[in-house]
Parts: C-alpha cells; sequence; structure tokens
C-alpha cells in the first residue's frame, strides 16, 4: 500500500501508512477530509473494502462536520456581510430594487430585498449562473493541453466533493469552487480532468497532474486550508 489520495466511491481518503498498526484507522478531520492510517502490509482493494463498509459512518460524520464542525458565525445576509468570488470578499448590499435577486454591480453583491429570506438558495444560484461561463472558458486551455475532451462541464451542488466527472467526458463542479482563487480552481480542474484518464489516485493520476501542472502539491494543501473557510449552506 502506497500512502497518497484514494477515491473510493464519492470519498476521497488521505492513506498514510504504519508499520505500527494492524488494523485501518479511519478518521474524519475537522475540515471534513478522511484520512486512513492502514498497516503497512494491506492492499488497496481491501482498504477500499474496508472504507465502503465504513461508508455510512463516514457520512454520517462528514454532515456532523459541515453541521458543526467549523466555528463559523452563521450568515445573516444583511448589508456589509462578505462573500468569497475567486477569491475576493464582496459586500453585500441589501436593495430595495434590482431586476434581479442577486447581482455584482460595482464590487457589491446586491440582495433584492425580497429574496433575504430565501438568501442561500439566490446566492448559490448567482454563484452557478456566474461559474458556467467563466469555467467553461478556463476548462478549454487544460483540456487541450491534457488531451482529453470535456463533453459537457456542469456546475452543481456536490456536497464535499469539490468535482466529479464521468469517463464520457462529462465534468461536473461544485459551485462553490467559484469562491476560490482562480489557480485553485485550476487545480481543481486539472484533478477532474486527470480523471478523465485515470480513475483511481494512482501513480498514474498523479504524474498526470504533474505534468499538466508542475508544483500542483502546494495547490492541494492550500485547497484543503481554503474549503473550511468558504460559505457552504446545507442545501
Ligand atoms: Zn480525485
Amino acid at each position: 500500500m502506497e500512502p497518497g489520495l484514494l477515491r473510493v466511491g464519492d470519498l476521497d481518503v488521505y492513506v498514510t501508512v504504519s508499520d505500527k498498526r494492524r488494523t485501518v484507522g479511519l478518521t474524519v478531520e475537522r475540515d471534513a477530509t478522511i484520512t486512513a492510517v492502514v498497516p503497512l502490509t494491506l492492499d488497496e482493494a481491501r482498504l477500499a473494502t474496508v472504507i465502503t463498509a465504513k461508508g455510512p459512518w463516514l457520512h454520517a460524520k462528514l454532515r456532523e462536520r459541515a453541521a458543526t464542525g467549523t466555528p463559523r458565525p452563521p450568515r445573516e445576509y444583511v448589508s456589509g456581510e462578505g462573500f468569497p468570488y475567486l477569491g475576493r470578499s464582496y459586500r453585500l448590499l441589501v436593495v430595495d430594487e434590482s431586476p434581479m435577486p442577486v447581482r455584482l454591480v460595482r464590487g457589491r453583491l446586491q440582495l433584492r430585498r425580497d429574496s433575504v429570506d430565501d438568501a442561500a438558495s439566490a446566492l448559490a444560484r448567482w454563484y452557478r449562473k456566474a461559474a458556467e461561463p467563466w469555467l467553461r472558458k478556463r476548462v478549454a486551455p487544460w483540456a487541450q493541453r491534457m488531451s482529453v475532451d470535456v463533453t459537457e462541464l456542469r456546475v452543481l451542488p456536490l456536497g464535499f466533493r469539490w468535482g466529479s466527472c464521468s469517463p464520457d467526458g462529462k465534468v461536473n463542479i461544485h459551485w462553490a469552487t467559484m469562491q476560490l482563487l482562480p489557480d485553485l480552481v485550476d487545480y481543481v480542474l486539472v484533478h477532474e480532468l486527470a480523471h478523465l484518464r485515470h480513475r483511481d489516485h494512482g501513480s498514474a493520476f498523479w504524474q498526470t497532474v504533474d505534468r499538466a501542472m508542475p508544483g500542483w502539491e502546494s495547490r492541494r494543501t492550500r485547497l484543503k486550508q481554503a474549503g473550511p473557510e468558504l460559505w457552504l449552506p446545507i442545501r
């Protein structure tokens, strides 16, 4: 068993190997990352079986972390609150009249007063709408560079995942990704495009990532740190 990131179903698990362990130790961290400490002799298929069997427990823990894990105060959707967009914070401005429930005008994120009660959904829709053209444009040069075909790019709520994809070239990206700095969005895109070639997180997968984006490791670290800071209302 090699240390690294292992994807099992919809779960990404960071694997470390210990010669002292005789059983698999699974932990859901405060920032909702999953770690597995495994015995040296364990193989990947066996670990995948253990993780699959523990799936319901892991998902319950993830939901718990989402609800209580990060000590962020709940959003109130009042003027002055900051919401990140491509790494910059934009202040909310509640306005009486606007052609749209949410729109970005002169550096302020305008929220129409009659949408305040439904603000979480209205804002999530705004991120989603902004994300689609931006991401489609952004993914094109990466797809070309990595020689993969993206047949469809959709922006969706994806729970705890940044992205997902299917072998026929369909790529899904979480709308919350639009809160990240553009170079971290690029990492999410490259990661998913690499999955079009390699389903798992084996060494061939990471080689593909590395060829497209040398120095990706620091982006992955920053992504892990940025995740818990983002605004992510529970659907
Ligand atoms: Zn992955």
